[in-house]
């Protein structure tokens, strides 16, 4: 089971309170060791060179790439290595776009992320494809109301496993079995989920699945797009066109490679592909997944004994509460627990339109990771009371 211990920012900064594991997580004594054994012992370009240093580096890229899908429970064909999830999310919405016609739809959640409503709503005013948002109460979205706008015309539906707004899980395979029925295709972000609990993407009935490592314990710029290989990555084109993405080149023509390589134009981030790997080994442990839930009930429980406006509910399903005192700007919030070594994000989340929607200053989030103890989030409850104490006196 991974500790504070684990996680040699804490030497650095013994007394930080870090509560902001949804925006990035801090990255374990494992991780950082196969990061610098790459650059030590194995560092070539990958799939590229006949020299034996290359060829190593190939296979230990593509070992991780095995590895990682091993846990995914999907085809290494059937994972490609992106930057992140906003990488993989806008790969996927251009490479999808020559199959939108004016008479279909694109369906997404109110609570979406910034990068999907952006590029998804773009995709659609590039197209003509008409735009649809299914509306969210009290943190999930539901299943009737889905039902409401995914019709014959929907093309596709993009929606959140777990939201980095409410930290709850949705119920995206009942979504995606509906949309399903209308021979829809379903994007999932899973940025929040993966670092969380195990996930199946094809069990969950997506068609892709987005993530990026960083939430992860893996480092920045390593993410993953899970794409089917029948349903969709044989129907997608490309995402970037650059080397070693074809078979062959002619002065006015070209072939692509067959996934995942037709995907991964460019010298790949294979040392972050090594990290992440390994971040898998050493988060798949149920005493991780447990204390992960005990530090789940503790931060909803300390948040709630504060005083505070919840708006994550309950049963919220990862150590993530987003919530506000009344008549307090969420910044200064943010601000005052900084001064007591505490790190929390405030503002809109880069959803703002559901953010808004709960308060128009935007809210405070508070998330844990592996490295949290119980005694970091007694300390962070009993700076939230003093706070909310002194700014309503
Ligand atoms: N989707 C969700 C649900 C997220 O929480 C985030 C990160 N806040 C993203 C997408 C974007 O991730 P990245 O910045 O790693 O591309």
């Amino acid at each position: 089971m991974l500790s504070k211990n684990d996680f040699p920012i804490f030497d650095t900064h013994p007394n930080l309170i870090y509560l902001d594991a949804a925006a990035t997580a801090q990255i374990p004594t494992g991780v950082l060791e196969v990061v610098d054994k790459w650059y030590s012992f194995k560092n070539a370009n990958v799939h590229r060179g006949l020299y034996s240093l290359s060829i190593s580096a190939t296979d230990t890229y593509e070992r991780a790439r095995h590895s990682i899908s091993n846990f995914l429970h999907i085809k290494p064909t059937e994972c490609v290595f992106v930057r992140n999830t906003t990488e993989g999310m806008n790969s996927i919405a251009r490479a999808y776009a020559p199959f939108l016609k004016p008479n279909h739809s694109i369906i997404i959640s109110e609570l979406e992320h910034h990068s999907t409503l952006l590029v998804w709503r773009t995709i659609a005013k590039e197209t003509g494809a008409s735009f649809k948002i299914i509306p969210v109460h009290d943190g999930r979205i539901r299943l009737s109301d889905a039902k409401n706008v995914i019709d014959s015309k929907t093309s596709i539906v993009i929606i959140s496993h777990v939201s980095n707004v409410f930290g709850a899980t949705q119920p995206v395979k009942e979504i995606a079995d509906y949309a399903h029925t209308f021979g829809a295709t379903v994007v999932i972000d899973g940025a929040q989920a993966v670092a969380h609990m195990p996930v199946h993407p094809w069990e969950l009935g997506a068609d892709a699945y987005v993530f990026s490592g960083h939430k992860m314990y893996a480092p920045h710029g390593i993410g993953v797009v899970c794409i089917t290989e029948k349903k969709l990555a044989q129907r997608l084109d490309h995402f970037l066109l650059g080397g070693e993405m074809v078979e062959s080149v002619t002065a006015d023509s070209y072939k692509l490679k067959s996934a995942p390589r037709r995907f991964e134009a460019g010298t790949p981030n294979a040392s972050g592909a090594v990290g992440l790997g390994r971040a898998f080994e050493l988060l798949h442990d149920d005493n991780n997944w447990k204390h992960l839930n005990k530090l789940s009930s503790a931060l909803f429980r300390v948040i709630q004994q504060s005083g505070a406006t919840l708006y994550s509910p309950q049963d919220g399903d990862i150590p993530l509460v987003s919530f506000n005192f009344n008549g307090i700007h969420p910044d200064t919030i943010a601000l005052a627990l900084s001064e007591n070594d505490i790190a929390v994000r405030s503002g809109y989340l880069c959803a703002q339109p559901m953010t808004s929607k709960l308060n128009a200053s935007g809210v405070v989030r508070a998330s844990a990771g592996l490295w949290n103890t119980n005694e970091d989030i007694e300390k962070f409850g009993d700076a939230l009371k003093k706070i909310a104490n002194r700014s309503l006196s």
